[in-house]
């Protein structure tokens, strides 16, 4: 996406992730003609990962150990730079989806917040002073324990290196596996959503409790179930059991866990606000 934010976009396109090779080609000759006539200040990314992003590493920037294939050892950020002759501010997919929510969509306004996506992966970004926050190395919210009920769900997990973490138990691949169909057809009545949502309203349950966030934002794309939302927050208030006295809970839940702001674009504009950062 070009431009300066949700009210003002030059141009916008959607490249499919093959090889880095014919990606990068494809997002070089998208960018060139504005980076050529220097229409283009700063290039945000919010990238898959693990990403390594501590300044003082040889490999700023690269994404690391990724099983995707191709993907292993990319230098996502000198590449771009390279190619386009650019500045380039990199940082994770969901630390660019919850800048973009906290920057124009709806978490604005409230410090600290919280975006969560549950999708084909699952992940958190948190937002504090205006800033996604870093550690050791990123937050991975998507890789907590959450309770597993083996006699309700016996469904091993599917993430390679914790079995039954949160991102094994309820990402789509793994609901997919337990089902072995697609997920779009499975059906919303199937009582299988309800565990779902008690593994989405666990994760919340303990980011609430560990985070304290005034805002929650939840996308991804099992969030397109439009029914889970209203079962996830039952669930929260059934978990926290009236412990966290907050009127913005335990009144407005509604208003508290809410679907993002910017609908399914939050990441690329939250790459914008990065780029914006460079200025
Ligand atoms: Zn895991």
């Amino acid at each position: 996406m070009v431009g300066n934010g949700p009210g003002h976009i030059l141009e916008q396109t959607r490249i499919e992730t093959t090889t880095p090779d014919e990606t990068f080609q494809k997002v070089f000759r998208f960018f060139q003609s504005y980076a050529a006539t220097g229409r283009i200040q700063a290039i945000g990314v919010g990238s898959f990962g693990p990403l390594d992003l501590n300044p003082d590493s040889q490999t700023f920037g690269f994404i690391t150990s990724t099983p995707k294939p191709g993907w292993r050892n990319t230098d996502v950020a000198g590449r771009l730079r390279q190619g386009l002759g650019i500045k380039v501010i990199i940082d994770t997919d969901v630390n660019a989806a919850a800048l973009g929510e906290f920057r124009w969509g709806a978490s604005q306004g409230f410090d600290p917040s919280l975006y969560v996506t549950v999708g084909t992966g699952i992940g958190g970004g948190y937002i504090k002073d205006g800033q996604p926050l870093t550690g050791l190395l990123n937050p991975e919210m998507g890789h907590i324990y959450v309770p597993h009920d083996l006699k309700a769900d016996p469904f091993p997990g599917n993430c390679p290196f914790h079995g039954d973490c949160f991102e094994g138990l309820a990402n789509g691949p793994a609901i997919e596996k337990r089902f072995n169909l697609r997920g779009e057809t499975i059906p919303d009545d199937d009582p299988f959503w309800d565990i779902e949502a008690g593994y989405i309203a666990a994760a919340l349950t303990n980011y609430i409790l560990v985070l304290s966030p005034k805002k929650i934002v939840l996308g991804g794309g099992i969030m397109q179930r439009k029914f889970l939302l209203p079962l996830i927050r039952e669930k929260v208030l059934d978990n926290l059991n009236g412990y966290v006295q907050s009127p913005t809970l335990l009144d407005n839940i509604e208003h508290y866990i809410v679907p993002p702001g910017l609908g399914d674009r939050s990441g690329v504009l939250g790459a914008l606000a990065l780029a914006q950062r460079m200025e």
